[in-house]
């Protein structure tokens, strides 16, 4: 029994799995991995913190977990903070891509590793960044608007061109300048063809719905309710257009896109309100930045990664370097196959998306 007892002593002091800090007093302390948010508004947010917390203190990390409620000075505070508290990495989904530069580039310079997550970073300092393929996002937006509208037999004689409305996402994500960048590719060609004009063009600070809301209520009065089409560029700001488009009897009749696969953009689909969501599998990116951070903070060789330049990456000639990514891909969500890809796979609740209907 004695032996038994000093094996399983020994055992939990050398930690078998969880990797560990030998502190000043011989005290075995866990390493830490900061995870810090731009905001929980959006409902992805908090579901990958979840996901990540969880899956690295199955590895032995300890987390910890800022969010900067669309704040940016607050955000670099909050990773200088962790960067005072140890962290070995950082997870960080930005606010603004240029602003976190100076915490990133501090953190980097004590031996942090930096994972810019879903959204970059522009800063070569970091050690990778890990997104979907954004542009591909855009194009599948406008693809989908552009489908429902019937876009290719649309009759310009008769009905003139289609009438399109652009509401891109919040400025200082250069997410939004992709989703913008690929849903361009798509619009392009059909200005070119004579088959739609754009009539109106914003961006929605902070993604935030209610302004999204606003916007879309004035872009209404301005063009006397006479639009055809709206390449929104998430379901949180699509949901605010349309309740706009709601309040003029337009939901359901103007084509309107989202992203993100959410539990009531969704429910909006399968009300036949919202046209086009698209789908970003988060359980497969979550696992991606848990991973990496390990290799990282172990000094594992990493495979799969690929260099991208920062002017390929932010849409910028001007920008500079190059840095490590990964990119998973997309799926178009419509009525059609919401109940295969969404419900099906577990990735919204079934009670969620057919509520109310
Ligand atoms: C993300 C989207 C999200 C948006 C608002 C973007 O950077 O890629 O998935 O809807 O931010 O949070």
């Amino acid at each position: 029994i004695v032996i038994v007892v000093i094996i399983m002593a020994l055992t939990s002091l050398l930690g078998c799995s969880a990797p560990a800090n030998t502190g000043g007093g011989g005290k075995t302390e866990k390493i830490k991995v900061g995870l810090s948010f731009s905001d929980f508004a959006t409902e992805r947010w908090k579901n990958e913190e979840q996901l990540m917390r969880k899956l690295l203190e199955e590895k032995g990390y300890e987390v910890l977990s800022q969010e900067a409620n669309h704040d940016v000075k607050l955000q670099n505070d909050q990773v200088d903070n962790m960067v005072s508290q140890g962290v070995k990495a950082l997870i960080i989904v930005p606010e603004d891509g240029d602003a976190i530069v100076t915490a990133v580039e501090k953190a980097a310079k004590a031996g942090v590793k930096v994972i810019a997550y879903d959204r970059l970073i522009k800063s070569t300092s970091i050690a990778a960044y890990i997104s979907f393929n954004n542009v591909e996002v855009g194009r599948q937006q406008a693809l989908g608007v552009m489908k429902a509208l019937d876009i290719d037999n649309w009759d310009v004689a008769s009905k003139g061109k289609a009438r399109v409305v652009k509401l891109g996402g919040s400025p200082t994500d250069n997410n939004a300048i992709l989703f913008r960048k690929g849903q361009d590719e798509i619009l392009q060609k059909y200005i070119d063809e004579g088959k739609i004009e754009i009539v109106a063009d914003q961006w929605v600070d902070n993604w935030d719905p209610a302004n999204a809301l606003k916007i879309m209520e004035n872009i209404l009065t301005a063009q006397k309710n006479d639009i055809d089409a709206v390449v929104a560029s998430n379901d949180g700001t699509a949901l605010g257009a349309l309740q706009a488009l709601k309040a003029q009897k337009l939901a359901g009749v103007v084509p309107i896109s989202g992203q993100d696969a959410t539990a009531d953009g969704c429910n909006s689909i399968v009300k036949g309100e919202l046209t086009v969501t698209i789908l970003k599998d988060i359980r497969d990116l979550a696992p991606l930045a848990v991973d990496l951070a390990d290799k990282l903070i172990k000094g594992e060789q990493i495979e799969g990664l690929k260099n991208y330049t920062m002017a390929e990456l932010t849409n910028d000639p001007s920008k500079t370097g190059e840095v490590p990514c990964y990119f998973l891909p997309v799926s178009q969500v419509t009525k059609d196959n919401v109940y295969d890809l969404v419900v099906k796979s577990g990735f919204q609740k079934y009670d969620d998306v057919y509520r109310d209907i």
